[in-house]
């Protein structure tokens, strides 16, 4: 993935600004401590990451139809193979594992949205 683009930000949870320093302080989007911990600024160029106080409460309406786009069609694959006894009984544990499992990540990835979409990449720092 090219650095520069502001999906190469997103998906390496990289600062929007110089796409070098880490959003996170356990940077990777499958982490199991200090899941939401961001440092105050980049490490690299210094832009600050704590824009205003509640700042990462939008992150939830970023999340929210990610999580609609993903599951709606799990549900409705769910119900639909309903008549299909051995399926209700093994799509529904995978439905919830698989929500579980990407719990984390949306999030991380929702506040890297978030972040993207008010900062935008430069080269001259
Ligand atoms: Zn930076």
């Amino acid at each position: 993935m090219k650095r520069g683009t502001k999906l190469y930000s997103i998906l390496k949870l990289k600062c929007p600004r110089c796409q070098i320093g880490n959003l996170f302080n356990n940077p990777g989007l499958f982490v199991f401590s200090r899941i939401l911990e961001m440092p105050d600024k980049c490490s690299s160029c210094k832009q600050n990451f704590k824009m205003e106080p509640g700042f990462y409460t939008a992150a939830l309406w970023i999340s929210y139809p990610m999580v609609v786009l993903i599951f709606i069609p799990l549900l409705i694959l769910g119900f639909s193979l309903h008549s299909l006894n051995g399926f209700f009984t093994i799509i529904y544990p995978f439905i919830i594992l698989f929500s579980f499992m990407l719990q984390i990540p949306l999030m991380r990835i929702s506040r890297a949205i978030l972040l993207n979409m008010t900062i935008d990449y430069t080269t001259n720092r």
